[in-house]
């Protein structure tokens, strides 16, 4: 089915903006959300993390615990590296079956970090940047998860930079201050767009 991969820097709006192509009927697959299930409680990715870092990553329900296995990622790339050949793997597993069971001409699948993990371009047909400042994207996580300014920098200067992203673009939808019928405008004209490549009539 032709997929449409949806990434944009923490904040942008990647959320907001699959929930309106998902009030359009289009099926959304959200690798972030496929994580957070495999290493949720008796998640796929549980066994294998518990073997790699040891039972003190594990939560008493099964879970990773996920502060801890933040702290320790976010100065440590060997840690990472090893998180995420655990992760990646499923993930991609997770994703490739839900969009064989997905229904509709055509699909969404949001990857944050398309750009950051280079095999995503090519496993979708098309990229769809959400696109806002830096400013904005900062005020708006400092907002929704109440973390401090630094915080929130640290993740930024952690992702790929807004020009990458623009970069990677095959179609965009600028969220800087956009009112929420804007945006949807946005998502209309784009939902049109991949009714048509998809090959199917746009009513
Ligand atoms: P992402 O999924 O890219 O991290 P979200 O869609 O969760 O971003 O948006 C981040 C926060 O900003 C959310 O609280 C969301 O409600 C808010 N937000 C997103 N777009 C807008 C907008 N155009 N106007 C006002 N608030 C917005």
């Amino acid at each position: 089915m032709f997929a449409v991969g949806l990434t944009g820097g923490i904040g942008s709006g990647k959320t907001t903006v699959a929930d309106l192509f998902a009030a359009r009927g289009v099926p959304i697959v959200d690798t972030d959300f496929i994580a957070h299930r495999i290493t949720g409680p008796n998640g796929a990715a549980m066994p294998p993390i518990a073997k790699e870092f040891g039972a003190e990553f594990v939560t008493a329900d099964g879970a990773l615990d996920r502060a801890k296995m933040r702290a320790l990622v976010f100065s440590d790339d060997t840690a990472k590296a090893r998180l995420e050949a655990i992760t990646h793997p499923l993930i991609r597993a997770e994703t490739e079956r839900e969009r064989n069971a997905a229904k509709g001409p055509y699909l969404i699948v949001v990857v944050p970090l398309l750009v950051e993990s280079g095999t995503w371009k090519s496993r979708v047909d098309r990229v769809l940047t959400v696109d806002c400042s830096v400013d904005t994207q900062i005020e708006r996580v400092m907002r929704r998860n109440a973390f401090p300014r630094e915080q929130v920098l640290a993740i930024i200067d952690k992702q790929a930079t807004r020009d990458a992203r623009l970069a990677a673009a095959d179609d965009l939808i600028v969220n800087e201050c956009a009112a929420l019928d804007e945006l949807a405008a946005q998502v209309e004209r784009l939902h049109r767009r991949y009714l048509a490549l998809a090959g199917t009539p746009s009513a």
